[in-house]
C-alpha cells in the first residue's frame, strides 16, 4: 500500500451557489437588488458561463424577476415561450447589422413606437457573447431574427478595463443592458447604483488579474 492511500483527497474548491466563483472570488457583495419595469432575459453563450469576466449573472442576480439562461440554440418552443412569457413584448438589443441580407437574414420589424409607453409590457433580450458567437446565436435561432431591435442612444464609454481588446465603444453585457433599461424606464437615475457596482466588480477583477500576473512574474 501506498502512502497516497492514507492522503485526504484534495478538498474541492469551495463555490459560491450564487454566483458560481469559488468563494475566495465571490461577486456577490456587488449585487444591488433593484426591481425593474422592463424585464430582462439573457441569453448566455454556454463560453461565457466560466468566464472571469462574465457580468451577466450578476446583473441577473441584482435585478428582481429577470432570467438568465445558457445556451448557443435554443429549441424553437422553449425560445418562444422565454421570449413572449406573460405576453410583454420582446425586443433584442442589438446594433443594426446591414451585413444580415447576405446570411439570408430579413431586416428586423420596427417597433411599434406606443410599447414605449409601457415599460412594464417590454421585455428586453440581451445575447450575452462575444460579437462573432452573438451573429452564430442570431442565424441559428430564427426567433431572435424576427424580434425587434433596440440600439442604445448616447451610451457613455466602457468602464470595462479587463478585456485588452474592447474597444472604448464597446460595452460589456452588463452596461449595455442597464443603459437600454434606463433608456426604455427614462430612469438614468435609478440605474446608477448598479453601474457603481459593476465599476467596483471590475476593479476587483483587475486587481485578480494583477496578483496573477506578479505570481507568475516575481521581480
Ligand atoms: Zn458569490
Amino acid at each position: 500500500m501506498t502512502l497516497s492511500t492514507y492522503l485526504p483527497a484534495a478538498p474541492r474548491r469551495a463555490v459560491c451557489p450564487a454566483c458560481l466563483r469559488a468563494q475566495s472570488a465571490c461577486i456577490c457583495r456587488w449585487i444591488v437588488p433593484l426591481a425593474s419595469r422592463v424585464e430582462l432575459l439573457v441569453l448566455q453563450h454556454p463560453l461565457e458561463v466560466r468566464n472571469a469576466k462574465n457580468s451577466a449573472r450578476l446583473l441577473h442576480l441584482s435585478l428582481a424577476g429577470s432570467r438568465l439562461e445558457v445556451g448557443e440554440t435554443f429549441s424553437a418552443k422553449a425560445l418562444d415561450a422565454l421570449l413572449h412569457a406573460d405576453g410583454r413584448t420582446p425586443l433584442l438589443l442589438y446594433p443594426e447589422t446591414p451585413g444580415d441580407a447576405s446570411l439570408g437574414i430579413a431586416p428586423p420589424p420596427l417597433l411599434p413606437s406606443e410599447s414605449f409607453l409601457h415599460p412594464e409590457r417590454l421585455r428586453l433580450v440581451v445575447l450575452d457573447a462575444t460579437w462573432r458567437k452573438s451573429r452564430k446565436m442570431l442565424y441559428l435561432n430564427p426567433a431572435l431574427q424576427c424580434l425587434p431591435r433596440l440600439a442604445l442612444q448616447d451610451a457613455p464609454p466602457s468602464a470595462y478595463r479587463i478585456r485588452k481588446a474592447h474597444a472604448p465603444h464597446q460595452l460589456s453585457s452588463f452596461e449595455a443592458a442597464v443603459h437600454a433599461l434606463a433608456q426604455l424606464e427614462e430612469n438614468p437615475l435609478y440605474y446608477r447604483p448598479l453601474l457603481a457596482a459593476f465599476d467596483g466588480f471590475v476593479q476587483q477583477q483587475a486587481a485578480c488579474i494583477q496578483q496573477v500576473t506578479s505570481h507568475l512574474n516575481p521581480e
